[in-house]
């Protein structure tokens, strides 16, 4: 300021100088007031011009190539300079953070989304997306609730509680592929909402599993102890004789035997899903599982066949050469299963072969085949869920639980094996472990 002043000062004296000596002797005053007249009016010219071209230089806002580099003018140029470049620093730092977060949010596992006040969606990460079926493009500032269209969302979010979360279906849903989305909004900001979602289908599925196998297990024990109950108390309440008496024991052994079964079964399965994976270190001889299956086969079919009915013709190849690689009682108590059912559902006098095959691929198959009722088509996929049963009565007649075919297909794949049933209504069916060749050595 001072240097500006001086400069305005010693140019009104240049210029009174120069117009004193350029006037007349007499007129030397009024030459020297008007040569200060002139070089103020040039100081503010080139002031004014030099303020001009700093304006524009702003107006540019290219601020690259300062304009003036002294006096007032250069100083507040450079002092503008100075601002924009701290502020544009600080807006790429804000940025750079912004990206953090962003990029943040696009690696959660959930979907996010960002509505505004309105409901409108400001923001949202690939999760979200793949939800909801959201497209950048067309979505954003679209609002969420005309989009997803689910009565159950529209009330929740009409409805400001939000301390619990809503489910509703998902991208894709169908009755057949059920997809289903949990959606959680958080209330934020100046009435904005953080929607996150989840998908809970494996989640809602497997609830509904261990819905209904409680039930079926509750269900599958009841029915014995009810029975079990009832003899009780007919032996306490009734005189019965002593052929009477021994039938009851003998129907009550059969309820005792039934539910020991099925809890050996339970145990069974539970074990499976608890015990790590069976490795390739341990190997059992095909021939001796094959033997022993043959023992234990023929002794059930014994027990099972009725006095006078014709015996069951039961063939067991046991000259496998092979080890399989895998835990021997698991592997065991699947293959068992197998052999088990044939036997209780094949009628007397009816054939069952047991056997093992080596395919040219190296892969080998354990496999029964009888030739038992068959099995309708529509029952095949469903065969090995927990419970599943063509025929009930059938099935308890003969001491089933329902978890033979869970647990063969447990094991098999605890094995790397497939589970292979073909079977024709009417003419018997086959079940095949077909193990990969890499658990396959010959002995
Ligand atoms: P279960 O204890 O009832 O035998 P499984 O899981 O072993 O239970 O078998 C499921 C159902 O598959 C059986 O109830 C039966 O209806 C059918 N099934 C299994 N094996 C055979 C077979 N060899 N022949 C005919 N039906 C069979």
């Amino acid at each position: 300021m001072f240097l500006r002043l001086f400069s305005f000062l010693l140019i009104q004296c240049l210029g009174a100088l120069a117009g004193a000596w350029a006037a007349p002797d007499a007129l030397q005053i009024r030459g020297a007031l008007a040569g200060m007249s002139v070089a103020g009016l040039l100081w503010v010219l080139l002031d004014f011009s030099r303020g001009l071209k700093l304006l524009n230089w702003l107006r540019q806002a290219d601020m690259s190539d300062v304009p003036l580099n002294y006096g007032l003018w250069g100083e507040v140029a450079d002092r503008a300079r100075r601002l924009v470049r701290g502020r544009e620093q600080q807006i790429r730092e804000s940025d750079a953070r912004l990206q953090d977060f962003l990029a943040a949010l696009q690696a959660s596992p959930n979907g996010v989304v960002l509505l505004d006040a309105e409901g409108r969606i400001e923001w949202f990460n690939q999760t979200a997306a793949d939800h909801f079926g959201l497209d950048v493009q067309r979505d954003l500032l679209q609002h969420f609730g005309n989009l997803v269209r689910d009565p159950g969302y529209a009330a929740y979010a009409a409805g400001g509680d939000f301390l619990h979360e809503v489910t509703m279906p998902g991208r894709g849903h169908s009755a057949s592929r059920p997809v289903r989305l949990s959606v959680h909004l958080h209330p934020y900001g100046d009435g904005r909402r953080l929607l996150l979602s989840r998908d809970v289908t494996a989640l809602e599925q497997a609830e509904a599993m261990r819905r209904d196998f409680v039930a079926n297990v509750s269900h599958e024990i009841r029915t014995p102890l009810t029975v079990l109950t009832g003899f009780v108390e007919t032996l306490q309440s009734l005189p019965l004789n002593e052929t009477e008496r021994a039938r009851y024991l003998d129907l009550m052994a059969q309820q005792a035997e039934r539910m020991q079964t099925l809890v050996k079964d339970l145990l069974t399965l539970s074990r499976l899903e608890g015990s790590p994976l069976p490795g390739t270190g341990e190997w059992t001889s095909v021939r001796s599982l094959l033997l022993q299956l043959e023992q234990e086969g023929r002794a059930l079919s014994m027990v099972l066949t009725p006095p006078e009915g014709p015996m069951q013709v039961l063939s067991f190849d046991v000259t496998a050469q092979e080890d399989i690689a895998g835990t021997s009682t698991e592997l065991h108590s699947a293959l068992s299963n197998l052999v088990g059912n044939a036997i209780r559902y094949t009628p007397a006098g009816g054939q069952i072969n047991v056997g093992w095959l080596r395919h040219d691929d190296g892969r080998c198959e354990f496999f029964v085949q009888d030739s038992g009722p068959g099995i309708a088509p529509e029952h095949i996929p469903r065969l090995t869920e927990r419970f599943y049963r063509v025929d009930r009565s059938r099935s308890r007649d003969t001491g089933g639980t329902g978890l033979g075919l869970a647990i063969v297909k447990h094991v098999a794949q605890r094995h790397n094996a497939e589970l292979k049933i073909e079977s024709t209504l009417g003419r018997g069916s086959r079940f095949a472990v077909v193990f990969p060749a890499n658990r396959v050595r010959s002995a």
